[in-house]
């Protein structure tokens, strides 16, 4: 039997959940909401994380970096990967919010997008 205590970060109010896995039986404890069971589950089976980053611009005026992350959580595995890519890319300016940098990133099904406009 394995058992796991986390925080849900899916809302500001942070359950102290208690996921026991027995076999293919998993249980969550401690969630106020289904959504804290799931993640519970999710964290013990296959954790997934948004990347959020900066990444430099390539000619920079004012501003040298540009904020970025993943267009969907990734899986925790593959972080490290996606970091590293995300020091060999350099923006071209102009940039608009949403603009992809890098699609499939890591052979994720994310994109690397810009998360705030550069003139
Ligand atoms: S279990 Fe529900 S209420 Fe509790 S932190 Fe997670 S999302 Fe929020």
């Amino acid at each position: 039997m394995r058992i796991e205590e986390m925080v849900c970060i899916l809302c500001p109010r942070g359950c102290h959940l208690t996921v026991t896995q027995d076999g293919d039986d998993i249980q969550v404890t401690g969630n106020t909401c289904p959504r804290g069971k799931q993640y519970g589950i999710n964290e013990l089976t296959h954790p997934m994380r948004t990347v959020t980053t900066s990444v430099y611009v390539e000619d920079p005026g004012r501003d040298k970096m540009l904020s970025v992350k993943t267009s969907q959580a990734v899986p925790k595995e593959k972080i490290e990967e996606v970091l590293s890519i995300v020091k060999t890319v350099k923006a071209k300016t102009p940039v608009k919010v949403g603009d992809v940098l890098v699609a499939g990133i890591a052979g994720t099904e994310a994109d690397l997008v810009a998360t705030r406009n550069i003139e």
